[in-house]
């Protein structure tokens, strides 16, 4: 079957019930996010990125559009070889990047929720480089668009902030049929996606997101580089899928859930959590000295392994 077929067959998907809730992984990030400010009309710079004819930004759906070329380049370079690769492009926008996706890509599924602009890249690229979907990209089946091109797909986009956190919990749900992938976040998000044990910004999306595979800041772009300017800088990282799961011996659907306790409450120490958690003080030190972990220990100083062997010494 060839892509466009393939492509038309997709099902939206269901929702996984067992997906890790997002309501903690946004409340952490709203800790340290700016609003977003309020934005005007699209308009790129002609000198920058092709022009579009002017339409108005919806500031709903995060529409603040790349407009820094070379930064596209960046993006699309950091996906490494795409030959014989299909890449889902999420909120693909007016196309700033989907053009260099498709110059390297066997093919691009783009995913856009806003029909104007879904309508407009229709327009601009042909069916047979660029599928383009108008739909959420929260209700888009990553495992039938696998299916349907045989591989494991790649994904990119600069994303939508307002649902950054939905939208890396989609794909972690949807890991088993990711390879890679790189997006755009704001700066302070993938601070705390790509932080290390006991820095600053170490904590529940630290884990969440790693738990799926290593992820690394790539770049990070200045307002100026959008169109309208957010008020925030916005980072580029990599996420390589590789599920961490088998490997420290935790099942997935009990593991999150325990980890989501343990960074209940970031001023509380690691035993105070898990006393709140409903562990008896009994049990917390008996699987401290198991896991020689230090009494005083707050979740931000553990490192996934030391997660682990904690989750394993209160079973
Ligand atoms: N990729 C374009 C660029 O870099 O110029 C646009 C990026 S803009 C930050 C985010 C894009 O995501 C917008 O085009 C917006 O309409 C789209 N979007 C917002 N919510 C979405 C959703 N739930 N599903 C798919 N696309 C969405």
């Amino acid at each position: 079957m060839n892509c466009i077929g393939a492509c038309v067959l997709l099902l939206p998907c269901t929702k996984n019930p067992d997906a890790p809730s997002a309501i903690q992984l946004l409340d952490e990030m709203s800790a340290s996010s700016k609003a977003i400010g309020p934005k005007t009309t699209l308009a790129y710079r002609n000198d920058r990125l092709p022009s579009i004819e002017p339409m108005p930004a919806k500031p709903k759906l995060g529409q603040n559009f790349l407009i820094d070329a070379q930064a596209v380049q960046r993006i699309a370079a950091s996906l490494g070889d795409l030959t014989g690769r299909t890449v889902v492009e999420i909120g693909p926008g007016a196309g700033a990047i989907t053009g260099a996706l498709a110059a390297r890509a066997a093919h691009v599924i783009a995913v856009e929720l806003d029909p104007g602009l879904a309508a407009y890249l229709q327009t601009q690229f042909s069916p047979g480089r660029v599928t383009v979907f108008t739909q959420d990209v929260l209700s888009f089946d990553f495992a039938a668009a696998s299916v349907a091109v045989g591989r494991q797909l790649v994904v990119v986009g600069n994303l939508p902030y307002g649902i950054t956190s939905q939208i890396l919990l989609k794909l972690a749900a949807s890991h088993a049929v990711l390879d890679r992938a790189v997006l755009m976040v704001q700066r302070e998000v993938a601070a705390r996606i790509t932080a290390t044990p006991g820095s600053r910004d170490y904590g529940l999306l630290s884990v969440t997101v790693q738990m799926y595979g290593p992820a690394e800041s790539l770049f990070t772009l200045p307002p100026e580089s959008f169109s309208p300017p957010p008020d925030v800088h916005s980072t580029v990282f990599r996420w390589r899928f590789a599920p961490r799961f088998a490997e420290l011996e935790v099942d997935e659907n009990a593991f999150l859930p325990f980890v989501r306790k343990v960074f209940a409450q970031k001023r509380k120490t690691l035993a105070n959590n898990l006393r709140a958690a409903g562990f008896s003080s009994g049990s917390i030190s008996a699987a401290f000295d198991q896991a020689n972990i230090d009494s005083r220990a707050r979740a931000e100083a553990l490192a996934i392994e030391d997660l682990a062997s904690l989750w394993h010494a209160l079973q």
